[in-house]
Formats: structure tokens, C-alpha cells, sequence
């Protein structure tokens, strides 16, 4: 395997401490955990492991940073630092791709392409600074009253992140943070600690105020104690459905702001009229790509009877082509998941899987033998004759497994794609345009990619139905969720 990559000069220091009111420290405790990277087992760094002590700290810092000159920096201002930030980002993007490769497995190709995603994203925040007021509104009130609304920012963010994509969710929960005058409190997962630290030091260097946004290494206990701590305002949670639930009750009690943004099991559906040549290839990468670890991965494939066994066939032909390996490598598709734990769940489904009765059309195993065995890389896997009461066809498995299904009728398709508890994502293959729109209408889903799968951009609202959450990130709405409104009323007689 070729092996062409400048390590980021980050990773010169082993011990990697938290960034709280613009500093680097350590926790209180002096303590520290492992992050190495899922391909080889190397250590990568000692991070500070956040606990209730640091998280008052942050807290701390963030609401100084809050009552601070922050929140009221005339929108220009506040709108040129995010574009300073947007062109460091980009400029440096190779920087927080390899920390995620590292951190996490994906192949540095894929990490890459986050690049000009990140920066577009906070352009976009960027140039709704300016947009954000409050309305005259009429009232029919005695005497002569105006009353107008402000638009204010909520105050302290929490944002408590997954690992499965690190570098975009620090950019994704600070742009509208920075957007609206708010201060955060982020904490990445502890798998992945590593860009959203580095992150944090282009927000000092495009000259976001000191506290401003703070980062907090830990484990759950970290996240739990931040999900509950008075001094938080709103937490914008992104993880699995049953934290997600933890998050909703911590949050009770101080009676907190929150969007959840959770777990899926997203259908996607391909119709006899598709075009195959492009249907087939992005099936496999609705569900493949990064491993399976996306929460919006196309796992349950529905495929009209009709084209089932040419589908299937072909499908299976691609899959076996797929290059399973190391993340460094250009030719690399898929690289590792993300830790033993993660393994061992993923290869628990897969035999459920088979003891079940569904067949293994493709792979089911880990991959061993050479630098396999140093890291915990698994084998795309296809899975038919699976029925829809099977546990891989109802669990969120969070790796490289898809489960296959025929279908006959619309009508049969949506009742069944529909019969979730999830509601994330879904893709529709057809070249019928009623089709495409009554599935559109029909799929009960945060998003529905037709005739494409996985598709993002700033300007269109993600999120989920059902337990997959509620809030919308991206979209000109998302900014929303970040601003309290204040009625203002004026006595003019
Ligand atoms: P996870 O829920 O295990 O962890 C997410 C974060 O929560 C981590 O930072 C973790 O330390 C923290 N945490 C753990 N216990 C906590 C507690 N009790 N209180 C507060 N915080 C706690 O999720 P994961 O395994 O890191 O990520 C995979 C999951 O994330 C999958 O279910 C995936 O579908 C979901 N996800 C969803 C989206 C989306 O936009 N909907 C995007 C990416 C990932």
C-alpha cells in the first residue's frame, strides 16, 4: 500500500489538552485517554479526559465569553471573522482531514471532500449575520402601542458530537453559533477528539474572541454532565437514538433548548424503470461509504421484483470490487471501522444476521491476514432473503451491512419502507415522474434523495423524523433554533 502524507505537525505533541477561554489545559484531574487510530493501533495522542470540574470551566468561560463584547459586535463585524474563519479552514483543511483519517479510519479521499463543505457552510452562516432582525408587527391594543420583536442569541450552546464524521460537525455546530452570537461548549467523541481541537485554534487564529468557542475532551460522562449543567441554555445533540433520549431528560430540568439529531435505518428504493448503470454504484455507496458509519446510510435496499435477480447480481459484482483498506492509500474506498467495540456490535449483527436465516450474498466476515490484522477492518456485506421482522432489517447497525428486499407496488413499498421507528433518509430510483413524486410525498423522512443518495448542501434543512430526532440543521431555518424572540411593547399616548 502506498503511503503519500505529510502527518500534521499537530500530532508532534502527545498530550493534547483542551481548549477552554481560548487556552490549552489540561482537566483538573490531570487525567488522560487513548486516541489511536483503527487501521494500525498506533497511539495518537493522550487527550484530557473533561470531567465535572472542566465542564464548569467551560461553562464558565463561554458564559463570560457570552456577557462579553460578543453578543452585541455589530453583524459586520462578527460576519467578517466567520469569512476569515471560512478561508482558514479551507486553506487548511488537509490538516483537520488527516487528524479524522487518523482519528477515525475514513480514507483521506473521502475525509478531503469535506473540505469545501466545511467552508461553504460557513459562508452560508456568514451571510445570514446580516439578515437576522426582528419585525414591526401591528397590534390592536388600546390607545396608540407599537410593539416590535428582537432577535436574540439563546446564550451558552452545548454541542455534543459523534465520531463518524468529526471535522464537518465541528463546523456544522459552531457556524450557527457564530451566526447569532452565541458561545459554545463543544465536546467531540471520545474516539475522536482530535480536529475539533484543531478546529478550535482557527477559530482563536481568524480572531473569534477567547471563550468563544470552547472545547471539551471526555467520555459520556463529560456530555452527561454538560447535558444537565444550569449554566447551558441549548444543547444541539448529534449521536445515537438512545443518548439522544438521555439528552431529552438531563435537559428537563433546567428546562433547555435541544435538537436531536439521531440514528436511522433509511430505505432505499429502486424501481424497474431506474437507470441501473447509476442505481447499482450508489446503492453500494449509500451504504458502504465511510465504513456504513453514517447515519443517513442507505441500509435497507427495496428492489422492484422484476429487475430483482439483474439487480442483485450486479450489484453483488460491484461490491466484490470495492477496495477495503488502508485509509492513507488514494485507491482506498473503505477503511476500517472505528474501534474493537464497534467491530465486535457490527459483527454481532451479522451473525444475528445468518441465525435469523437471512444469506450472506456477499462478505459477513472480518478481514484478516497482513495489515489487516492490525486493525478492524470488515467486509462489505450484502445480506438477502431478508425479511422485514429480522433484527438487521429494524437495528441501526452503524457498519458496512445491507439488507436486501423486493418489492411489487408503490403502495406495498411505502408501507413498508415507512414501517420504522426511523425516519432520517431514504433514495428513490425511478425515471417516472408520478413515481418519484408520490414517493417523495409519501416517505415519512427528514430527506428523500431521488435518482441520488447522500446529497448535502448549507442552504437545505437536514434532520430527522420520529426517532430520528427533531431540529433541522442546515437551511436558512437553522439559525432559528440559536435566537430567542423578544416582544417589545411602547406606550406612544
Ligand atoms: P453516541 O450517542 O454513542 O455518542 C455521541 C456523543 O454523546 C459522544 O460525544 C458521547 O461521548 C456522548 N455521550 C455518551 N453518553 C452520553 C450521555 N449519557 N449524556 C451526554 N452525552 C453522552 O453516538 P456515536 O456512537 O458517537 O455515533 C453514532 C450515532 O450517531 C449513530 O446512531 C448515528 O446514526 C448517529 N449520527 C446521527 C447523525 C444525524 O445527523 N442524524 C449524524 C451522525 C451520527
Amino acid at each position: 500500500m502506498t503511503q503519500t502524507f505529510v502527518r500534521p505537525a499537530f500530532l508532534d505533541q502527545l498530550d493534547q489538552d483542551m481548549m477552554i477561554g481560548g487556552k490549552r489545559v489540561p482537566a483538573a484531574s490531570g487525567k488522560r485517554f487513548e486516541t489511536r487510530n483503527p487501521a494500525t493501533g498506533t497511539l495518537l495522542a493522550m487527550v484530557a479526559d473533561g470531567e465535572q470540574e472542566d465542564v464548569d470551566r467551560a461553562v464558565a468561560a463561554a458564559r463570560a465569553a457570552f456577557v462579553g463584547p460578543w453578543r452585541t459586535m455589530k453583524p459586520a463585524e462578527r460576519q467578517r471573522i466567520i469569512l476569515r474563519l471560512a478561508d482558514i479552514v479551507e486553506a487548511k483543511y488537509y490538516e483537520l482531514a488527516m487528524l479524522d483519517t487518523l482519528d477515525i479510519g475514513a480514507p483521506l479521499s473521502r475525509s478531503m471532500l469535506g473540505g469545501a463543505r466545511a467552508a461553504a457552510l460557513l459562508r452560508y452562516y456568514a451571510g445570514q449575520i446580516t439578515t437576522i432582525h426582528g419585525e414591526t408587527l401591528p397590534n390592536s391594543a388600546m390607545g396608540d402601542v407599537l410593539s416590535h420583536t428582537l432577535k436574540e442569541p439563546i446564550g451558552v450552546v452545548a454541542a455534543i458530537n459523534p465520531w463518524n464524521g468529526p471535522a464537518g460537525m465541528s463546523v456544522w455546530k459552531a457556524g450557527p453559533v457564530l451566526a447569532t452570537g452565541c458561545t459554545l461548549v463543544m465536546k467531540p467523541a471520545e474516539q475522536s477528539p482530535l480536529s475539533a481541537l484543531r478546529f478550535a485554534e482557527m477559530c482563536i487564529e481568524a480572531g473569534v474572541p477567547e471563550g468563544v468557542i470552547n472545547v471539551l475532551t471526555g467520555q459520556g460522562a463529560a456530555g452527561a454532565a454538560l447535558a444537565s449543567h444550569p449554566g447551558v441554555d441549548k444543547i444541539a445533540f448529534t449521536g445515537s437514538t438512545g443518548v439522544g433520549e438521555k439528552i431529552l431528560h438531563a435537559a428537563a430540568a433546567t428546562m433547555k433548548r435541544v435538537t436531536v439529531e439521531l440514528g436511522g435505518k433509511s430505505p432505499n428504493i429502486v424501481f424497474a424503470d431506474a437507470d441501473l448503470d447509476k442505481a447499482v454504484p450508489a446503492a453500494a455507496t449509500a451504504v458502504f461509504a465511510n465504513a456504513g458509519q453514517i447515519c443517513s446510510a442507505g441500509t435497507r435496499l427495496f428492489v422492484q421484483s422484476s429487475i430483482r435477480e439483474e439487480f442483485m447480481e450486479r450489484l453483488a459484482a460491484y461490491t466484490k470490487t470495492i477496495r477495503v483498506g488502508d485509509p492513507l492509500d488514494p485507491e482506498t474506498q473503505i477503511g476500517p471501522v472505528v474501534s474493537s467495540r464497534q467491530m465486535e456490535i457490527i459483527l454481532g449483527y451479522m451473525e444475528k444476521g445468518k441465525s435469523e436465516g437471512a444469506t450472506a450474498l456477499v462478505g459477513g466476515e472480518r478481514m484478516t491476514g497482513g495489515a489487516y490484522d492490525a486493525g478492524f477492518f470488515l467486509e462489505p456485506t450484502i445480506f438477502d432473503d431478508v425479511t422485514d421482522d429480522m433484527t438487521i432489517a429494524r437495528e441501526e447497525i452503524f457498519g458496512p451491512v445491507l439488507s436486501a428486499f423486493s418489492f411489487d407496488t408503490i403502495e406495498e413499498v411505502l408501507a413498508r419502507a415507512n414501517a420504522t421507528e426511523f425516519g432520517l433518509a431514504s433514495g428513490v430510483w425511478t425515471r417516472d415522474l408520478a413515481t418519484a413524486h408520490k414517493m417523495a410525498r409519501g416517505i415519512r423522512a427528514g430527506s428523500v434523495w431521488v435518482n441520488c443518495y447522500q446529497m448535502l448542501d448549507p442552504g437545505v434543512p437536514f434532520g430527522g423524523y420520529g426517532m430520528s430526532g427533531f431540529g433541522r440543521e442546515s437551511g436558512m431555518h437553522h439559525i432559528d433554533d440559536y435566537l430567542e424572540t423578544k416582544a417589545v411593547w411602547i406606550k406612544l399616548d
